[in-house]
C-alpha cells in the first residue's frame, strides 16, 4: 500500500489520498532528528520555554483551520475541537512555566560530599498517536518531551493526516529549529522499522490494546523504553446518596461527548439498586436530547464516529450484548442513511460475559450494571481487564474517597467526571497500559534519571 484514501466520516466523501513516505524520506527525518538533538537539548530551558509559548500562540492563530481539519477528518464537533486546541495551547504554556521546577536537580543527603539526581534528555522519541483527540494526544506528549530536551517523530493515525501536517506547520510557524519535530506518513510496518532504528530511543503510544501489544513487544525486543496509554472501560459508580440531577448531567457528558470515543469516558454505569430506576429514567431522557448531525453545525450535540468500520465494530458489540440478555433502552441501531452515525444508546442489565461488560465500547453506548450495594459496586467496578479511570458519585465526600481508594485504576475521581489535566499525572493500570503522562511524572518518563555521587 503506497497510498491510501481518507474519508469524511460525516458524509463519506473522499478527502485526500495520502502517499506513504519512501524509505529515503523517512531516513532524512531520522537523520534530521539526530542532528537537531545536541543543539536542542543544549538550549537553556528558558529558551525552549520561549519556543513552546510561541507554539501555543501559533496554535491559537491557526485555530479555525485546525478545527475544520479535525472535524472533516474524524468528525469532532466544532466546539469540542476548539476546546481541544485551547487545551493543547495551555499545556504548552503549562510546561513552559513548570518544566524547570520538574527537572531541577534534586539533592539527596547521603554520606557523600554531594549526591543528587539530574533529569537528562534521552534523544529522539517516536510518538504513535490516535485519532480520537488528534491534537491534544500529540501535545500531551510533545510539550513535556520537548521541554525535557528531547526531539520527536510523530506517526499519527492514518485517518488524521491533515491534523498531523498542521501540527508540523504550527511548530514551524513558532520557529522551532529544523529536525526537532517531524511527521512521518508511514504504515505500521514502517513504524516498526523506525522504532528499531538505533537513533530512536523510546516510544509512546496512545491507542488500542492490539497496537499496544505490537509496539510494546517491539520496544521490548529492542530494550527501549515505552509508555502505553491504552483503552479503558471506566466505571461510573452511583451510590444511594448521590445528587441524581448533577450525576445524570455528568454521566451524559462523560459518555456522549466526542461521540463516546474517549479512553477515560464513563463506560460502565454501576448503579446501586436504591437509585437505579430513578437514575435510568433521567439518564434516558437526558441522553435522548443529544442530537446527531453535521459536526460543523453548532446545534449538533452528537458527532459521527470517526470511521464506518469503527461504527460497525461497535454495533457488533451491542448486538452480541443484546443477544446475551442486555436490554436496549435507547438507540442501539446504526443511524440509517449516515456514513458513520450511531445514536446515543443505553444498554441496561449488562452482565459478565457480554461484550458491553468485558470489552471497551468506543462509541456512544452506555452499559448499565445494577448492583445491590456499595461493596458489590466496588467489586463490579474492578471486575474488568482495564484500569484507566473510574468515578464515584455520592453525597458524602469521605465515603467517596473510601470507594476511590479501592478502585483499581490510574485515576479515581469523586463527584467529578474523569478528565486529564496538565497538573495531574495520567495513565493506567492493568491492560490500560503503564507509564504516566502529564504533571512531573510525565515529563520525567523520557529522561535519564541520573544519580551523581561525589565522595
Ligand atoms: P489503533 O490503536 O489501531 O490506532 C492508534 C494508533 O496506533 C494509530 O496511529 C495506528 O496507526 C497505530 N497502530 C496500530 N497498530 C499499530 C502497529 N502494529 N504498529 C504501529 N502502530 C500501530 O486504534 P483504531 O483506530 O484501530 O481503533 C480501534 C480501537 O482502539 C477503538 O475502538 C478503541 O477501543 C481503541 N482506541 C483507544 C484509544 C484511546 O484513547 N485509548 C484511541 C484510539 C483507539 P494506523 O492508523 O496507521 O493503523
Amino acid at each position: 500500500m503506497a497510498s491510501y484514501p481518507t474519508l469524511n466520516p460525516f458524509d463519506g466523501r473522499d478527502l485526500r489520498t495520502v502517499e506513504l513516505m519512501s524509505a529515503v524520506a523517512v531516513e532524512q527525518r531520522l537523520a534530521a532528528a539526530q542532528a537537531a538533538f545536541p543543539a536542542w537539548s543544549g538550549l537553556p530551558l528558558e529558551q525552549r520555554g520561549v519556543l513552546l509559548r510561541q507554539v501555543a500562540a501559533a496554535l491559537r492563530t491557526r485555530r479555525d483551520e485546525i478545527q475544520r481539519t479535525m472535524t472533516r477528518e474524524m468528525g469532532k464537533l466544532r466546539g469540542e475541537a476548539l476546546a481541544e486546541i485551547e487545551k493543547s495551547a495551555a499545556a504548552c504554556e503549562y510546561y513552559a512555566d513548570h518544566a524547570a521546577g520538574y527537572l531541577s536537580p534534586q539533592p539527596i543527603p547521603t554520606e557523600a560530599q554531594r549526591s543528587y539526581v539530574v533529569y537528562q534528555p534521552i534523544g529522539c522519541v517516536l510518538a504513535v498517536m490516535p485519532w480520537n483527540f488528534p491534537v491534544w494526544q500529540v501535545f500531551r506528549f510533545l510539550a513535556p518531551s520537548l521541554m525535557a530536551g528531547n526531539v520527536a517523530l510523530l506517526k499519527h493515525a492514518s485517518n488524521v493526516p491533515g491534523c498531523a501536517d498542521l501540527i508540523a506547520a504550527v511548530l514551524a510557524d513558532a520557529g522551532m529549529p529544523a529536525g526537532v519535530f517531524a511527521v512521518l506518513h508511514i504504515d505500521n510496518e514502517q513504524a516498526a522499522g523506525v522504532l528499531r532504528d538505533r537513533r530512536v530511543k523510546a516510544v509512546t503510544l496512545t491507542g488500542s490494546e492490539r497496537a499496544g501489544r505490537a509496539i510494546a513487544a517491539n520496544a521490548g525486543d529492542q530494550l527501549k523504553k515505552c509508555v502505553m496509554e491504552l483503552g479503558g472501560s471506566d466505571a461510573f459508580v452511583v451510590l444511594d446518596d448521590a445528587d441524581l440531577d448533577a450525576t445524570v448531567a455528568a454521566a451524559v457528558k462523560s459518555r456522549f461527548d466526542n461521540a463516546g470515543q474517549t479512553c477515560i469516558a464513563a463506560k460502565r454505569f454501576v448503579l446501586v439498586d436504591a437509585i437505579a430506576d430513578a437514575f435510568v429514567q433521567r439518564f434516558v431522557a437526558a441522553a435522548k436530547a443529544r442530537v446527531y448531525g453535521d459536526p460543523q453545525d453548532p446545534s449538533t450535540t452528537l458527532a459521527p464516529l470517526a470511521r464506518a468500520d469503527l461504527r460497525d465494530g461497535l454495533h457488533r458489540q451491542v448486538r452480541q450484548s443484546i443477544d446475551q440478555g442486555a436490554r436496549a433502552l435507547l438507540g442501539c441501531e446504526p443511524l440509517a442513511g449516515t456514513h458513520a452515525g450511531y445514536p446515543a444508546s443505553i444498554l441496561d442489565h449488562v452482565a459478565p460475559g457480554m461484550p458491553a461488560y468485558e470489552e471497551e465500547l468506543f462509541g456512544p453506548v452506555a452499559a448499565i450494571v445494577r448492583v445491590k450495594n456499595e461493596a458489590e459496586a466496588v467489586r463490579v467496578a474492578n471486575d474488568t481487564p482495564f484500569g484507566l479511570g473510574g468515578s464515584v458519585w455520592t453525597g458524602d465526600a469521605a465515603r467517596g474517597e473510601r470507594v476511590a481508594a479501592q478502585l483499581q485504576c490510574g485515576a479515581a475521581f469523586v463527584n467529578s467526571v474523569v478528565r486529564s489535566d496538565a497538573r495531574l499525572p495520567f495513565g493506567g493500570t492493568k491492560r490500560s497500559g503503564f507509564g504516566r503522562e502529564l504533571a512531573e511524572h510525565g515529563i520525567r518518563e523520557f529522561t535519564n534519571i541520573k544519580t551523581v555521587y561525589v565522595a
